[in-house]
């Protein structure tokens, strides 16, 4: 296939293989360069909400995401202050015929995996593991990648480069290098535990949100509910990049230790044997997302705080969107390509400035202390369970 239809993705995580598989659903030739040798089994439980999971279904990922997704049946929101639950959100079969789509709860290997099973599967794109991303250089007839492998180099012709290479992007330090992750000041505490040996009121299929003083606590069932997903959200002041650093359970323990956190949470922290730690960064808007034939995609473009579960959410609406614009413009025309993108940065910037606010202002909204804290729970108690729902509409309702 000619060069003309040849885009290149830096990074093979959710963002880059979902934009794979929708460019290679245009028509596009796709080679995905990811650094890693193969795909990691780090990391933990992501929430797919209709919005996202409604392009997985649309690029035929249903099969393969079923067997190991779980549909939770609400979300159980629950105050420390109360001692208990205040608000239960239905969501299982009746939300997903309302979204027409599914609200999934899994791991992320489940879904990455997912993923790179059918990008191998499809005859245009060429997934390169253990192949990073280095330099591009842009010219009349595209652009030129340089990739990395050991150390070889190749360089390769195409159309576009699509920067879907994460928070530490560097793409987007190529294009933009004045722009770096900024540390939030809270880390999350991740861990598993095995579902077969917890009390039912631990293990029904439901996402638990403990909100709490300075603090939240997540727990979902993940791995075909096998396992429960346990994120801890606390303050702290170690920063380092990377999803999987080993954590001292004695020190989470300590910060729900107080007679504040109520036995049930406790016992959740308690449960988890091995928890491993990730430092929250974020990113500025950075206000471009593309230059000339290169786009961002991803948490490469918008890092954010994970607290409206939708890092994954977004950027497979990235990619649905960017595959979209790209199959619009005109023929085999490179000189439209820049153009391209920019409205592809245009259509998706305003969203996602949006749930970035709104995961900010649910992080603090959850980590309310004192008369503020018994404000908030009145006012959910209040709302009630269908209203509380609807104000996600405009999150999960949205459609390409
Ligand atoms: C190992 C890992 C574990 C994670 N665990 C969780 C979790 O448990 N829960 C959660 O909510 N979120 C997790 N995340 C983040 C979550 O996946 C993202 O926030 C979201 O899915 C957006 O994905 P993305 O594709 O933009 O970026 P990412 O998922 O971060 O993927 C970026 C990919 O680019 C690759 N890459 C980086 N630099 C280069 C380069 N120079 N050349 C080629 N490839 C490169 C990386 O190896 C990675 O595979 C994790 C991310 C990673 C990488």
């Amino acid at each position: 296939m000619a060069a003309a239809r040849t885009i290149i993705v830096a990074g093979a995580g959710i963002g880059g293989l979902t934009a794979a598989l929708s460019l290679a659903a245009k028509g596009f030739r796709v080679i995905v360069l990811e650094k890693a040798e193969r795909l990691e089994e780090a990391g933990a439980g992501l929430q797919l909400s209709p919005n996202a999971s409604r392009i997985l279904v649309d690029l035929g990922l249903r099969p393969r995401l079923t067997p190991r997704a779980v549909t939770p049946e609400a979300i159980s929101i629950m105050s420390a202050r109360a001692g208990g639950e205040i608000a239960r959100l239905p969501l299982g079969e009746a939300a997903s015929l309302r979204a027409g789509a599914p609200y999934w709860v899994m791991h992320r290997a489940d879904l990455q995996g997912a993923l790179q099973a059918q990008v191998n599967d499809h005859p245009d794109i060429d997934l390169r593991l253990g192949c990073q991303f280095e330099d591009v250089t842009l010219h009349a007839k595209g652009l030129t990648v340089v990739q990395r492998r050991g150390d070889a180099r190749q360089q390769e012709l195409a159309a576009a480069l699509v920067g879907a290479d994460g928070i530490w992007s560097a793409v987007r330090n190529h294009l933009f290098p004045q722009v770096q992750p900024q540390f939030s000041g809270l880390i999350a505490w991740r861990g598993t535990l095995d579902a077969t040996t917890l009390p039912r009121e631990y293990t029904s299929p439901r996402i638990q949100l403990w909100m709490g003083p300075d603090a939240h606590l997540v727990a979902y069932p993940i791995s075909a509910a096998r396992q429960i997903n346990v994120v801890a959200i606390v303050p702290g002041t170690w920063n380092r990049p990377g999803w999987s650093a080993p954590g001292d359970a004695n020190e989470l323990k300590n910060a729900f230790a107080s007679h504040r956190w109520p036995a049930t949470a406790r016992m959740l922290i308690g449960a988890v044997d091995g928890w491993r730690r990730w430092a929250l960064f974020t990113l500025p808007d950075i206000g471009e997302w593309t230059d000339g034939s290169i786009a961002l995609l991803g948490d490469a473009a918008h890092a954010m705080l994970p607290f409206a579960a939708q890092g994954a959410g977004m950027a497979i609406e990235d990619a649905a969107v960017l595959a979209k614009c790209l199959s619009e413009s005109p023929g085999d025309n490179i000189a439209g390509i820049p153009a391209t993108l920019k409205r592809y940065g245009r259509l998706r910037r305003g969203r996602v400035l949006r749930v970035r606010r709104a995961a900010r202002q649910q992080g603090r909204i959850y980590h309310l202390t004192g008369p503020l804290a018994l404000a908030r729970d009145l006012a959910i108690k209040a709302m009630g369970p269908q209203r509380m729902l609807a104000r996600q509409d405009w999150i999960y309702d949205w459609r390409l």
